[in-house]
């Protein structure tokens, strides 16, 4: 057997300086990982940045270059995909066409030899978890997306694997199914307790089903934590931007807590010095007109006078954009019926609490 490793004894599944290069070109590099037992963690960055290839790394698909792959202490590197013990589901269904349903469900069942009665019962026991019993013996050709996806993730849950892996599941659906399919996956999830890793490159996804979300970029990990903890803390600009919508200004701290914008100045969390890049969530501002009654500066609230260059009605809200400095700022705000409208190129300014102000160095 493969040796057995003491230390990391909550991780199930562990990841050990994991890198896959092709030639010259590095697409996952030394990615270290430890996911518990029973979570559901999300792979999430854009196009390019590894995700897949991690995966696959895992699955068994892709033998990585250099690296280790850790799963309840054993190391099961060299252990061929067939015998990993995981579930795999892509976001091409992968269904055979010519089985029914059941068939396509009981296919790895069958291929591990297990007794008939047996596969049966725990077909059936599949079919029920994504709610397909009713369309057992149709065939995958005359089932929407959605439910060829169902049919996917049963097939995939039916070897009881000890790991599920998911690649991209939901971005064959459409937008209202994506839904409901982010809820199912996670609530049976949940219910079986099983350890589970999700690649997406869609962040509401990432931050709405999983435990933890493990942000990429160049094939390396820039940030692991709760959706909550990337969001409200992202640990650099990138994660910052990539995670739900921001604003981004540049300026220079004074080292007192102040930090100049163009002629302007805001006060920032922290002390920070030199170059920085502060950021702001377009949620977190509030745009009101110059010289009003809501136009007052206040301890621990920042101002940035501007003209409004847009306003954008997107349904729930109202997107403003303002011109400050030279600079893009987008505010956000509940459309209340409609209500809100302001003529564009008026004088306005922006305001926000310092404590809402996140700040990054921008090097030398
Ligand atoms: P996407 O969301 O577009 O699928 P991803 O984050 O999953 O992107 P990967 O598919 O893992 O990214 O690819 C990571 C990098 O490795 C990319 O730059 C890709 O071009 C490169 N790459 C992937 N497979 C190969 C291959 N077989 N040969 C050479 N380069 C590859």
């Amino acid at each position: 057997g493969s040796p057995t490793l003491s230390d990391d004894r909550d991780a199930h599944l562990r990841l050990d300086g994991l890198t896959k290069r092709y030639g010259d070109s590095v697409a996952v590099a030394a990615l270290d990982l430890a996911v518990p037992k029973g979570e559901l963690v999300a792979l999430l960055g854009p196009s390019g940045c590894g995700k897949t290839t991690t995966l696959r790394m895992v699955a068994g698909l892709i033998k990585p270059t250099d690296g280790r792959i850790v799963v309840a202490s054993q190391d099961i590197t060299q252990v061929p995909t067939y015998r990993r013990d995981m579930g795999l589901v892509f976001q091409s269904y992968a269904l055979f066409p010519h089985m029914t349903v059941a068939k396509n469900v009981a296919f790895g069942l069958e291929m591990r030899s297990l007794p008939k009665p047996e596969i049966e019962r725990r077909v059936k026991e599949a079919l029920a978890m994504v709610r397909l019993e009713a369309l057992a013996e149709r065939k995958p050709r005359e089932l929407s997306g959605g439910q060829q996806q169902r049919v996917a993730l049963a097939r995939a849950l039916v070897i009881r694997p000890s790991i599920l892996l998911l690649d991209e599941p939901l971005s064959n659906l459409d937008a209202k199914l994506r839904d409901e399919m982010r809820n199912e996956i996670r609530d049976i999830q949940q219910s079986l307790g099983i350890t589970a890793v999700f690649v997406t490159h869609d962040q509401v996804e990432a931050l709405s089903m999983c435990d933890k979300v493990v942000v990429m970029r160049g094939g390396k990990l820039e940030q692991m934590g709760t959706p909550v903890e990337v969001y409200e803390h992202p640990a650099t600009p990138f994660v910052a931007s990539f995670v739900g919508r921001t604003n981004r200004l540049e300026g220079i701290a004074q080292g007192d807590g102040r930090v100049a914008i163009g002629s302007m100045a805001v006060q920032v969390p922290g002390r920070p010095g030199g170059k920085v890049e502060i950021m702001i969530r377009p949620h977190r501002m509030k745009l009101v007109d110059v010289g009003s009654g809501e136009d007052a500066a206040s301890e621990g609230v920042n101002r940035l006078a501007g003209s409004l260059t847009r306003v954008t009605f997107v349904g729930d809200l109202l997107q403003y954009h303002v011109d400050v400095d030279g600079t893009e700022i987008v505010v956000e705000a509940a459309s209340d019926h409609g209500r809100g409208f302001r003529k564009v190129g008026a004088p306005v300014a922006v305001l926000w609490r310092v404590e809402d102000t996140m700040v990054f160095g921008r090097g030398a």
